[in-house]
């Protein structure tokens, strides 16, 4: 294997507790990080001289969507519904209804893009596609390998769209969870949408199929809805719902938790889930501010996400940080906290592996911001991303890919798109 010397750095590795090395170094072993130092550097194959500038861990986005990629440049009404329920079935439920594997492949690769050029080597997708479910988390996976970020894949199962589209799902959960076990950069977790669109015998017949140690990925308490249902059923909330049915379990994703009940973040620390916080969703849907401090205090692991939105996790980690603080919901450190942390803690779950903290013996997922001040914050230019050893991302360029052409494609995907959505 090559080793590159990644030099003259100043060194960020805030899960070490340590301050940054600087100047400081990383040493690079084809994918994994073999050393990282202060001063002297050993010999390498080819050095890379990154002039004084900073070094962080590689940005996880813990909850996403790509297969909204694409929404943003359809000519959606301009009087948006409101409501959560209204919001998904006048626009994700027809947008997912009409993808096929073509707007599948362009939303992936469109999504995953500006991920890499917003510092997120780390990617967990919740995709539904429910008139094109077999073999779409492929389709997915080809654009992250291709890339080189690492995915992970989930299939949002529900009953939204009958019988046939629930099997569907669920067969391509499980078909994922096997075929992509070993890979390096792609695994799959089971996807549920949420509580509210799934019955009691569904949950049944997902808890008695999907095996024991898979965690699963779906949508927690995002709208009062989903409590109100939760109720309806006789439970006390969504979690007790999501605990009672086998579904909480150590590496499940529950995103959102907005509307949480009483002992329900003890429940959720317990057992070993994590929550994802999705701050900016949260604000636009009007779905209510989620408890981060109160979950955090109960010892819930809690990661951010972008839930769709394009821009990047340091804007959704100020987002969050802002919200917080004029809600009295996040100190201003912890939402550092969750982006650092809390990514770094989900990905490794994910993976099985650690990950996320610049250690030796960890894929070198790091990201190269250009000298300025003030921490990580989205004004914060990305020089280069580097994913598992290799530099994926220079200056807002990817290389392989064309960029102009990308854009092209996007927008003859989404009239394409418009159209399907159109003749639904
Ligand atoms: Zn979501």
């Amino acid at each position: 294997m090559a080793r590159t010397l990644f030099s003259d750095a100043v060194v960020h590795r805030p899960l070490s507790g340590e301050p940054p090395l600087a100047p400081g170094w990383i040493m690079v072993d084809g994918e994994r990080v073999l050393a990282v130092g202060a001063g002297d550097a050993p010999a390498a194959d080819e050095t890379v001289d990154l002039a004084g500038a900073e070094v962080w861990p590689g940005l996880v986005n813990a909850h996403t969507h790509l297969y909204s990629a694409l929404a943003g440049r359809l000519p959606w009404p301009a009087a948006r519904p409101t409501g959560l329920p209204r919001i998904l079935e006048e626009i994700w439920w027809r947008l997912d209804r009409a993808l096929d594997a073509r707007s599948i492949r362009i939303s992936a690769r469109l999504g995953l893009v500006e991920a890499l050029r917003h510092g997120t080597t780390t990617v967990i997708d919740h995709h539904s596609s429910p008139l094109a479910t077999p073999s779409s988390l492929d389709l997915i996976a080809r654009e992250a390998a291709a890339l080189g970020v690492k995915v992970g894949l989930a299939f949002e199962v529900s009953d939204r769209n009958g019988e046939l589209p629930f099997q569907l799902g669920l067969d391509e959960n499980l078909r994922a969870l096997f075929a992509y076990a070993a890979h390096p950069s792609l695994r799959a977790l089971c996807g549920l949408h949420a509580s509210f669109t799934l019955s009691e015998d569904s949950l049944e017949r997902i808890a008695d199929l999907v095996p024991f140690e898979t965690p699963f990925h779906l949508h927690c308490a995002e709208a009062e809805e989903d409590l109100a249902h939760a109720r309806s059923l006789g439970y006390e909330s969504v979690v007790d719902r999501l605990a009672a049915q086998g579904i909480l379990r150590p590496g499940t994703l529950l995103a959102h938790c907005v509307h949480l009940g009483p002992g329900d973040a003890e429940l959720i620390a317990e057992t070993g889930a994590y929550a994802v916080h999705c701050p900016q969703s949260n604000a636009h849907n009007r779905v209510g501010t989620a408890d981060v401090m109160a979950m955090l205090g109960a010892g819930v692991r809690v990661g951010l996400g972008t839930d769709g939105f394009a821009s990047g996790m340091l804007t959704e980690a100020r987002f969050a940080r802002d919200l917080g603080a004029e809600r009295g919901t996040l100190l201003p450190r912890q939402a550092s906290e969750l982006l650092l942390a809390g990514g770094a803690a989900i990905a490794s779950s994910v993976f099985g592996r650690p990950l996320g903290r610049l250690e030796a013996g960890e894929d070198a997922d790091f990201i190269v911001l250009a000298p300025g001040e003030g921490g990580l914050g989205p004004h914060r230019r990305i020089r280069r991303v580097v994913s598992r050893g290799r530099t994926v991302c220079l200056d807002g360029e990817l290389p392989g890919v064309d960029l102009a052409a990308l854009h092209a494609e996007a927008d003859a995907g989404a009239a394409r798109l418009w159209e399907c959505i159109q003749a639904l």
